[in-house]
């Protein structure tokens, strides 16, 4: 499998430590609920395992959980933990169980196999005071003057290639790290350990006093403990080039000597209705939602699949609609197909997604099948779901309408073309309480 690095701006083959894949994925921030634009970017890793699965690799995946240092981007420094603790009254650990166990169940509904170990910050505390203490061992880091713990940045020569931003031409006061920098000899040294001040809660000792890890120290510690000091694929959104990756990467490099990551994956955002989603906006989009709106979940996982993750992707109510739709119908055919659990093999399948994870190609091989006289139609399905992950093969359970079904609906044509909308709706209800989805479109009333 070949994919894109954003380091050196080249494809590059997928490798392997001693025979197995180690995959390390930037994870939640578990204060709020994870939108489908974080979605997108955590299936991304998804696919990546998937598909070294399919060629018969071996995969170690971590993906962190960040529940304390994650500091917020307005001007004043918030945790953004403690932020959401004091909005609900509760205990910050609170708060970050409540939604690492929401985040789980989002990922259960997008079919994305979890991860081999999902460590949380604020139980690696020694872990990563381990390596603050490495890198001013070795002249990476210094104390500062309020007792934080700073990378010196110009100590590590190589600092940008990631992202491209190099320091000299890091303007001071340019808005790419915390404002908080007092106590800095640089100004894009960023804290690996800040000082609790008045801080009281989400705090530990240290040897430089009472504090807290920052955000970037986190995936270094973790990364280089549970993948056994190499990861062979890094992934995360486009937004934590820099300077979360940029960060990550000196940090690591420095302790080690050499460069802990060969390939760094970032996935491009998603909008929503064609704006950012964010919550000033109001377009922040759950899984939540979709459920609401009775659309399958994995029609969100459709609707990613046929676009490509370095592309920016616009979802849009109407293209999850659709997206429900064309599963339905795949699995109502793989139903008239056959009951066969073989998968068929198909070349131009597995070339499209080995080549930087062309998601979209694969899925025009399956709308191509899906039309064609080829015999073995739900075989190849069954291949191709093995990384999209569609649950092509769920059985679609036939059910005759009963006669009060019959009914309502005959009932709620007669409402529609009296115009007595009121009825109309209520009738809707009624047949939705029944298990039936009701649409109605310019050819009138449709159901399923
Ligand atoms: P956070 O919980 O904010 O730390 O973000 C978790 C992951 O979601 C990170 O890898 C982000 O880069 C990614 N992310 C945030 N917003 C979006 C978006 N709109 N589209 C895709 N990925 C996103
Ligand atoms: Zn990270």
């Amino acid at each position: 499998m070949k994919i894109y690095d954003t380091k050196s701006r080249e494809l590059q083959q997928v490798g392997t430590t001693q025979g197995v894949m180690n995959m390390y994925c930037c994870g939640p921030t578990v204060y709020r609920d994870a939108h489908v634009g974080n979605l997108r970017t955590f299936l991304l890793s998804d696919l990546i395992a998937r598909i070294a699965i399919l060629e018969g690799m071996k995969v170690n995946a971590v993906q962190n959980i960040t529940d304390v240092g994650h500091m917020s981007d307005d001007f004043v420094e918030h945790d953004k933990m403690l932020q959401q603790a004091t909005l609900e009254k509760v205990d910050p650990f609170e708060i970050a169980r409540k939604y690492e166990e929401r985040f789980h169940a989002d990922l259960a509904r997008l079919n994305i196999i979890p991860a081999n170990q999902y460590p949380r910050a604020s139980e690696s505390i020694e872990l990563m005071q381990d390596l603050i203490q490495k890198l001013i061992d070795s002249g990476f880091a210094y104390v500062g003057e309020d007792s934080s713990v700073y990378f010196e940045a110009q100590k590590f020569s190589s600092y940008g290639a990631i992202s491209g931003n190099k320091l000299d031409s890091l303007k001071p006061g340019h808005r790419y790290e915390y404002h908080n920098d007092g106590a800095k000899r640089f100004h894009a040294d960023w804290a690996l350990w800040k000082s609790a001040g008045e801080r009281t809660e989400m705090v530990w000792e240290s040897p430089w006093g009472t504090g807290f890890p920052g955000w970037h120290i986190e995936c270094s510690a973790m990364s280089l403990d549970l993948l056994a000091g190499h990861v062979d694929v890094h992934v995360g959104g486009i937004d934590l080039r820099f300077p979360h990756h940029e960060n990550e990467r000196a940090q690591s490099n420095a302790v080690i000597g050499k460069e802990a990551v060969d390939l760094w994956v970032h996935g491009e955002h998603l909008l929503f209705e064609g704006r950012k989603m964010s919550k000033s906006s109001g377009n922040v989009v759950l899984v939540e939602d979709l459920l609401s709106k009775g659309i399958d979940p994995l029609a969100l996982r459709l609707c990613f699949l046929e676009n490509r993750y370095r592309s920016q992707m616009d979802l849009t109510w109407n293209s999850l609609q659709a997206a429900d739709e064309t599963l339905k119908r795949w699995r109502t055919k793989m139903s008239e197909w056959g009951t066969s659990s073989e998968a068929t093999s198909d070349q131009e399948i597995a070339d499209a997604l080995s080549n930087d994870i062309d998601t979209p190609r694969a899925i025009l091989r399956l709308r191509e099948i899906e039309k064609s006289n080829l015999e073995d139609k739900r075989g190849l399905f069954l291949y191709a779901d093995q990384v999209l992950g569609l649950d092509l093969g769920r059985p679609i359970i036939a059910r005759e309408l009963t006669p009060q079904m019959k009914k309502l609906l005959d009932e709620r044509i007669k409402a529609r073309s009296e115009k007595r909308w009121a009825d109309s709706d209520e009738l809707r209800v009624q047949l939705e309480n029944l298990g039936l989805q009701i649409k109605d479109t310019a050819e009138g009333q449709s159901w399923s």
